[in-house]
């Protein structure tokens, strides 16, 4: 049965192609990174050594990804590894004249992101050569990652690494907390009804202790308001805060009825 694609997460949507890599280091450090990040489709087009998945110079540098090896697939050219996919990237450290359009790593995230139906493939090339132009012209995309012009080039398994945590973060950034935000909710969101009735109580306890005139507030609530929208009010902040609101009357209360 085929699935609308649409409910298909994006790790099951990002294949990782490695074109002619040399050494098997590289390859179980990128079978790593994958596996950090939630990737686990690793597809090698014509590495040097057939036997390259097996070398125990990949099986150390995977250390704890010897699934995503296992599983890996060795193919004769970069049409096969392709196969079955819409879309595909090629990863490059070089700007060339005759290229696909030019992605950052974060832009083809969020556009993997966006577009649900792209079964996508990133294709990283040689440690020495790179990608040659016959396998970028095969892709729709080039992906360059931004660093010092003076030294472009960076380690494949590195380079795998950044591709793969902005993929992550493309999902990431949707959810609620996401990490972009800092610590985030960590229980649950509070309602915009609980932060309004939160506002109204607060309001309320600053015009008992005279901090607020309410024939002349100026800016002070609009102020507060921006505070609080600055961080990701949980429900049970929003009851501490009332709490204190509360307490606020409560003691003003007395106070009064002393005085
Ligand atoms: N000397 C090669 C670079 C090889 S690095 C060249 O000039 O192309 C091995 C692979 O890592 C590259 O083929 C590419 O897929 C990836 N890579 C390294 N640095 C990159 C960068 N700054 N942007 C995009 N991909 C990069």
């Amino acid at each position: 049965m085929n699935l609308p694609q649409t409910d298909t997460p994006l790790f099951d949507r990002l294949r990782f192609v490695l074109v002619e890599t040399s050494r098997p280091g590289n390859i179980g450090a990128t079978a790593r990174a994958m596996k950090n990040m939630g990737f686990s489709q690793l597809v090698l087009v014509n590495p040097r050594f057939d036997d390259a998945l097996a070398r125990e110079e990949a099986v150390a540098f995977a250390s704890g990804a010897q699934d995503i090896l296992s599983a890996a697939r060795v193919v004769g050219s970069l049409e096969e590894a392709l196969a079955g996919c819409n879309f595909a990237a090629a990863v490059s450290a070089r700007l060339r004249e005759f290229s696909p359009p030019v992605l950052t790593p974060r832009r083809f995230a969020a556009r993997l992101h966006e577009q649900a139906d792209l079964r996508a493939a990133v294709v990283f090339g040689n440690e020495r050569f790179g990608l040659p132009n016959e396998a970028v012209q095969r892709c729709n995309v080039l992906i360059n990652i931004p660093a010092n012009p003076d030294y472009s080039s960076l380690n494949l398994a590195q380079a795998v690494q950044v591709i793969s945590y902005e993929a992550r973060m493309a999902c990431a950034a949707e959810e609620p907390g996401a990490a972009e935000s800092g610590i985030g909710f960590q229980g649950e969101v509070a309602s915009r009804a609980q932060v309004e009735g939160m506002y109204a109580h607060l309001e309320q306890a600053l015009i008992a202790i005279d901090f607020l005139d309410p024939d002349n507030p100026k800016k002070l609530m609009p102020r507060l308001k921006r505070l609080f929208a600055r961080t990701e009010l949980e429900t049970e902040e929003v009851n501490i805060l009332r709490g204190i609101a509360s307490q606020i009357l409560t003691a003003r209360k007395r106070i009064r009825t002393k005085e």
